[in-house]
């Protein structure tokens, strides 16, 4: 049993609960607790209450806030479609700002390489949107999401350990000294994880790739003083790639306000790492570029820096002792600033929601827990290298390739066409097709597409064993009145 200490629970569900998903009469309510309340801990409680189990979540921290200030994240289509079926559009609109094409443009000079407008046809396609909004609204909106379908929310409780044997429910060691227990314990406690050291026993290493990144938040009321900013702020709806030689800035609006991530050369930058900077000392990091983004970031209220990294690959995601599972950063860290890693960390908390909604016996939450292993590790070892070709793409350093992707941007852009669209296989359209890939996946239907294929397999053959130990006695009864007496 779980008692709740001194710690505040801040948030709880005033009306009574809506489930979207009607659990049947033999649906197996359990109960979650979920360590971490962020994008995949407020996302799978959210989704897991929706399929109508019951969910705490704790985090360590007294406020949603992210330690590292604001940063925009971007809602691909894929994850804009989830966030519809969780009945969140209002929110979407409310928070985000739709971005409806992409203009690339030379680092050094400012020459426009071309644009390329989202096509209908791929947003009609992924059923979504393409939005940018702060993640710390997203945060908010799933945690508001959580709440309204009965998820208990504790802040300020940090969790120091877990307790997993076979056969007993796992449980958790809070600083307090309270010791919480549940049915599964989720490790939504990000790429710094406690409980995943406790499921693969070791610590795991980022491998810097070269590149230092910044995280550059610019308030929009600067920006509105100097004219080619605010020409900027006002293309709300345009993303803009800034691509140089091993430099890059990727700017965007998100809710209002103006996100820059530049990309330079690491060698120099170390210094930086893991640290905020001040404006000047990356404007001049970035020279020789075009004066507007050195502009830009001096306008700058906060910057970060952080080596860009290929993440550690985190095996195995499920304790093999017992009712584990790491999702979001803490299974499959992603790049900061990754533009799919937002998508891939709710994404988990609907493939849980999916699978565990189909929950009659307690056998099968270890088949579940398998299952989401298995699937979105598959989904992952896809999406993670598309993330850093991307990334490549615009930092591409200078060559042969270089000047072959940037004749055929400007025979595009001189045609008036979109410049990622053709029928050559250059690396632009390369990515544009990957992109493609990743917006058109639904994973609510994959998790539904493995329990039609796999999972009510297994549940037959549960039923199979339950109608058996339900019929041997009236077998055994049937055969004693046959027995002459
Ligand atoms: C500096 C920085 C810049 C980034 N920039 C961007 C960006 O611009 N755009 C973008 O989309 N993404 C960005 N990211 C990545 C993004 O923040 C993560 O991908 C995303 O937040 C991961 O979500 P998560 O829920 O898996 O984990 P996290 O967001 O890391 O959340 C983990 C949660 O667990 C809690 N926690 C940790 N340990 C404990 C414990 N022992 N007990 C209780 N609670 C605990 C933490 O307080 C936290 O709330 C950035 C990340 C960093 C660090």
């Amino acid at each position: 049993m779980f008692s709740f200490g001194a710690s505040k629970i801040i948030q709880q569900a005033a009306n009574p609960v809506t489930q979207t998903a009607v659990p049947d009469d033999h649906f197996l309510k359990i109960h979650f607790l979920v360590v971490g309340g962020s994008l995949a801990g407020y996302a799978s409680a959210l989704s897991l209450c929706r399929a109508g189990h019951s969910v705490t979540v704790l985090d360590v921290e007294d406020k949603v806030e992210t330690a590292w200030g604001n940063y925009g994240a971007s809602v691909s289509p894929n994850l804009y479609r989830l966030l519809v079926q969780w009945e969140m559009v209002d929110e979407l609109r409310k928070h985000g700002t739709k971005a409806n094409r992409m203009h690339i443009v030379d680092y050094y000079t400012g020459e426009s390489l071309g644009f390329h407008n989202w096509e209908e046809e791929l947003l009609r396609d992924s059923g979504g949107d393409l939005v940018y909004c702060q993640l710390v609204d997203l945060k908010k909106m799933l945690l508001d999401k959580a709440v309204f379908y009965g998820a208990e929310i504790r802040h300020d409780v940090e969790v120091s350990g877990i307790s997993v044997q076979k056969g007993s429910r796992p449980s958790a060691r809070l600083t307090s000294g309270e010791v919480i227990e549940a049915d599964v314990i989720l490790g939504a406690d990000g790429p710094k994880s406690v409980i995943r050291w406790q499921v693969i026993g070791q610590e795991l290493n980022e491998t810097p790739l070269g590149t230092a990144l910044f995280n550059v938040c610019v308030p929009s009321e600067k920006m509105r003083e100097d004219p080619e900013l605010a020409a900027l702020l006002e293309a709300a709806h345009t993303t803009t790639i800034w691509t140089g030689k091993g430099y890059a800035a990727y700017t965007f609006t998100a809710g209002g306000e103006f996100t820059c991530y530049m990309y330079l050369p690491g060698t120099g930058t170390e210094d930086h790492w893991y640290q905020y900077i001040e404006p000047a000392a990356l404007s001049k990091l970035m020279a020789p570029c075009v004066p507007v983004l050195q502009r830009l970031v001096e306008a700058a209220n906060s910057i970060s820096c952080f080596p860009l990294c290929e993440p550690p690959q985190v095996e195995p995601w499920v304790h093999p002792e017992g009712r584990v599972v790491l999702v979001g950063d803490a299974a499959h860290p992603f790049p900061r600033a990754s533009t799919l890693g937002p998508a891939m960390n709710v994404g988990d908390a609907g493939m849980l929601g999916v699978l565990f909604s189909h929950l009659h016996f307690d056998s099968q939450i270890d088949t579940f827990l398998t299952a989401f292993e298995t699937l979105r590790r598959d989904r992952t070892k896809k999406v993670l290298p598309i993330e850093l070709t991307n990334v490549y793409h615009i930092i591409m350093p200078d060559g042969e390739q270089r000047q072959r992707r940037d004749a055929a941007l400007r025979e595009r852009r001189d045609a008036g066409l979109d410049v990622f669209t053709g029928s050559d296989d250059d690396l632009a359209v390369t990515l544009w097709e990957n992109d493609k890939f990743v917006f058109s996946y639904d994973v609510e239907e994959a998790a539904e597409e493995w329990w039609n294929d796999w999972g009510i397999l297994d549940e037959r053959a549960n039923d199979a064993v339950r109608l058996a130990a339900v019929q041997i006695p009236i077998v055994q009864i049937a055969k004693q009145v046959e027995r002459p007496l």
